[in-house]
């Protein structure tokens, strides 16, 4: 979803130009979205990561 073709309620004008209070809170908001789908795949191979770790420490340590 992208937020630079979407109009306001409010002021009609893009949201991207973040002219009114509504403007900017929506903006903020799809920002903080953004930042939440970038970061969630790097966290869940952080995550994979440790665990394979666990795992190998796991198997090593049962032989
Ligand atoms: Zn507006």
């Amino acid at each position: 979803m992208t937020y630079d073709r979407l109009v306001c309620a409010n002021c009609a004008a893009p949201v991207s130009e973040g002219r009114c209070r509504v403007c900017r809170a929506s903006r903020e908001r799809m920002q903080e979205q953004g930042l939440f789908a970038g970061l969630n795949p790097a966290m869940l191979i952080a995550l994979m990561v440790i665990l394979v770790a666990a795992l190998a420490l796991l198997a090593h340590q049962a032989v």
